[in-house]
């Protein structure tokens, strides 16, 4: 029985039902440790139930003609747009980032809508008509079916942005399972949708952990999986979805290197380096969490990193001249430290220490801006993720060493290079083995136009996330081959 006002209900058919069970777990603001709400660990009854729904949903739904489908999209992201500042307060309640942060978090979202609303034209198939005498071949597209969402704390909006409204516009329905520990923006996203004019049961949200995502991954209705999360889980996402006859797309864990060659511009370098290792707490994919300093450039580089890190405000997120927020639970800070006292132990030079900043040791989960020089590839801290503002900084003597510094890295999201050399980019672009690649740019994350395109251990799958790979990810095809 629910008495607390404060405990979420999973969305499916268009309404707000009580979950199956009597498990719930706590969801801090991670700024001050104050209780936002209780998010129920949902059961395979209550996900039998969404699938159930949004099976019987598809019938409508997909046979709805794609212009209309696409007008609730239109809608949609009207009505997101007009909530920008709410979402982005949500966001920052829930995740820690800054306000700032969500909302540039809200505008990705937002730019996926408005890639999902052309759903007419992505839909569109092709013809030969002579592709042998008298008869013609054309290829039609034809949504899937129920499509699962299961996604990370990091992006409680861009990341079930990128899965949902596309899978939507494209005539099929939708089950996510967001973060357990950033449920509340989630609801939200739903509740709009509906205001919005889309059909009950089309996009159903089941909050919850394991038994969920277990029971989508072996469902019989459930024929595609999109995973956003860590690399432990996305591979074992991937497996155990194929070994049930899915398709999944799962993207996962990175380390991103940024190499600074000397004739790089360095104030511009270090403003987009510190942004990308320290933005978000560190708790990006696409955080810089390498820095390879080539040649005579690591002197001067880390100094000024040193410099405008010790520059950073750190606080609450909905604080306006904050710059970094905390990272998302108590076990995350713990962790980091541990992290840190390792980095210490493997004989990394720590020049900027977190855990001494005041904030550490408020109630919220803080850790300041840390720096570690002459990490090298054989220790621990260079080579897990640990998404958490805490930089290592790698010396080499040229680009050659930096890129295969770089491609000795079980992960492979994104990497950038700060040069003013043509040369230096090109060399750079045709020999790192990664899928998002910058140059003097920070954070190389494509927008909803393009597939996110991680390689290695950051992806498991054959089509991305985003642009052309999400359409056919989300759609399938007939082959019609005609004599008349
Ligand atoms: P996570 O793997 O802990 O959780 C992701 C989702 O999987 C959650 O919904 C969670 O409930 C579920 N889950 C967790 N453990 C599970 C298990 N053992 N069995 C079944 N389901 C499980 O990830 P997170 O900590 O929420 O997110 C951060 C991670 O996501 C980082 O590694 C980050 O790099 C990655 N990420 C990757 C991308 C990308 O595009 N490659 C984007 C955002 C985040």
């Amino acid at each position: 029985m629910i008495t607390d006002t404060k405990k979420l209900m999973n969305f499916v058919n268009g309404k707000w039902i009580e979950a199956k069970t009597d498990q719930y777990q706590v969801v801090p603001n991670p700024a001050t440790g104050e209780t936002l709400a209780e998010v129920p660990i949902s059961t395979k009854e209550d996900v039998d139930h969404a699938v159930k729904v949004a099976k019987e949903a598809f019938k409508i739904w997909s046979a709805t003609p794609v212009p209309k489908r696409a007008r609730v999209l239109f809608k949609y992201q009207q009505l997101l747009v007009d909530h920008w500042d709410e979402l982005a307060e949500l966001i920052t309640k829930e995740n820690g980032k800054t306000y700032k942060d969500a909302h540039g978090e809200v505008q990705r979202g937002i730019e996926c809508v408005e890639f999902a609303a052309g759903a007419p034209t992505l839909m569109m198939g092709r013809q030969l008509p002579d592709i042998a005498t008298n008869i013609e071949s054309g290829m039609y597209r034809y949504p899937v079916g129920v499509i699962a969402g299961i996604t990370p704390f990091n992006f409680p909006m861009m990341v079930p942005c990128w899965m949902f409204p596309l899978a939507i516009a494209l005539g099929n329905t939708f089950v996510l399972k967001p973060s357990e520990r950033t449920p509340l923006l989630a609801n939200r996203l739903a509740e709009l949708f509906k205001e919005a004019g889309l059909p009950d049961g089309v996009l159903n949200v089941v909050h919850g952990a394991h038994e969920v995502v277990n029971t989508l991954l072996e469902h019989k209705d459930v024929p595609a999986i999109s995973f956003v999360g860590s690399q432990p889980v996305a591979e074992y996402v991937y497996k155990t979805g194929a070994a049930n006859g899915k398709r999944v797309q799962a993207l996962a864990g990175a380390k991103n290197h940024s190499i600074v060659m000397p004739d790089a511009d360095l104030d511009a370098a270090v403003k987009e380096i510190i942004s990308a290792s320290y933005g978000s707490a560190g708790e990006r994919c696409m955080a810089c969490s390498v820095v390879v300093a080539v040649g005579d450039v690591a002197e001067p580089l880390l100094s000024k990193l040193i410099e405008k890190a010790d520059e950073i405000k750190i606080g609450n997120g909905l604080d306006s001249d904050v710059f970094l927020g905390p990272v998302i639970r108590q076990e995350h800070k713990e962790r980091t430290a541990g992290y840190i006292e390792t980095g210490e132990l493997e004989g990394a030079v720590l020049v900027r220490d977190g855990r001494k900043d005041e904030s550490y040791q408020e109630d919220g989960y803080f850790i300041g801006p840390t720096i570690f020089d002459k990490v090298d590839p054989s220790m621990k801290i260079w080579k897990e993720e640990i998404f958490a503002p805490v930089l290592s900084i790698v010396r080499v003597n040229s680009l050659e060493e930096a890129i295969e510094l770089t491609n000795q890295s079980d992960f492979g999201n994104g990497a950038c290079l700060f040069t003013q050399n043509g040369s230096h980019v090109r060399y750079f672009r045709e020999n790192i083995e990664v899928g998002m690649l910058g140059v003097n740019i920070g954070v190389p994350a494509p927008m909803a136009f393009f597939p996110f395109s991680g390689w290695k251990n950051s992806f498991y799958g054959d089509l991305h996330a985003n642009g052309s790979d999400g359409v056919e990810f989300y759609t399938r095809r007939k082959m019609l081959t005609a004599r008349w």
